[in-house]
Order: structure tokens, then sequence, then C-alpha cells
């Protein structure tokens, strides 16, 4: 899925969950079954060459944009502290995506990370209908945001 819903989920996770040694490990694990859903993100068609890696990490950079400002609107707006548990949440939602990245930007194949990577992948399922791709991420940002 995009960061947008990951993150959103990691630092929804955080909010309720009183210990970074619980809602971490949880968030991770929100990324996989997130990424178990049939999704369309900006990576989709890196693999089979349809998207370039160039265009790929540019609509990245300016996702990760807007999900620093929808991750301050949802959680961090209104605090006078930096709510560190959201964004460390956040972050922890996005790091399955931030360990492949070296693999799928770069073509850096790290021997160290690819138990991860794979198990990333194992759980991965794209699609390229990006209406439908589309849905249950928009899904997910209205229930956290309902939900926070
Ligand atoms: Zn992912």
């Amino acid at each position: 899925m995009l960061s947008i819903p990951h993150s959103l989920t990691g630092a929804f996770l955080a909010s309720q969950i009183p210990h970074p040694a619980f809602y971490i490990p949880a968030a991770v694990s929100a990324h996989y079954l997130e990424d178990w859903i049939p999704h369309w993100d900006f990576g989709t068609g890196l693999s089979t060459g349809k998207r370039s890696v160039k265009t790929a990490l540019f609509f990245e950079v300016l996702e990760l944009v807007a999900t620093f400002g929808l991750l301050y609107w949802f959680f961090q707006a209104g605090h006078a502290q930096i709510q560190w548990h959201i964004w460390l949440g956040a972050l922890a939602g996005i790091l399955p995506d931030l360990l492949d990245a070296p693999k799928n930007f770069l073509k850096l194949d790290l021997p160290f990370l690819r138990p991860l990577t794979d198990l990333h992948h194992f759980f991965h399922h794209s699609t390229h209908h990006v209406f439908f791709g589309l849905i249950p991420q928009i899904l997910v940002v209205i229930a956290v945001y309902l939900l926070k």
C-alpha cells in the first residue's frame, strides 16, 4: 500500500497502545496485513518494468510529503509537545517498505535484509487497477480518521 495508510495505521496503533514494545511490532504486523490486500501504489509495475524507478521515486517523495501532512493533521495538530510515539508508530508502519527501498530503487539486494524483504514480498499483493487498488487504502484512511 501507499505510505499514507501504512503510516496512519502505525500512528493510530501508537495512539492506542501505551508502549513502543507493543505498538512497534503491531504497526509492522499491520503493514504486512494491509499489503496482503490487493492494492495499487507508486511501486506497482517497478518489478515488471512498466514503471521507471525515477517516476516511482518522484511520486514516493511527493507521497511522503502528503503523509507527513496527514500525520500532522490527524495526530500532531493541537498538541504543544511533539507526539514522539505517533511519529515512531508511523515510522514503524512504513518500515517494511523502507527496508525494501534499496532493492526497489537502487537494485541493491542486501543479503542481511533478504529475510525481511522476502517476508514483505510474501505478503505483498498488487493490482494494476488503480481504482480498485486505492479503495481499500481510502477506507483505511477514513477508518483511522474516524477512530483516532
Ligand atoms: Zn509494503
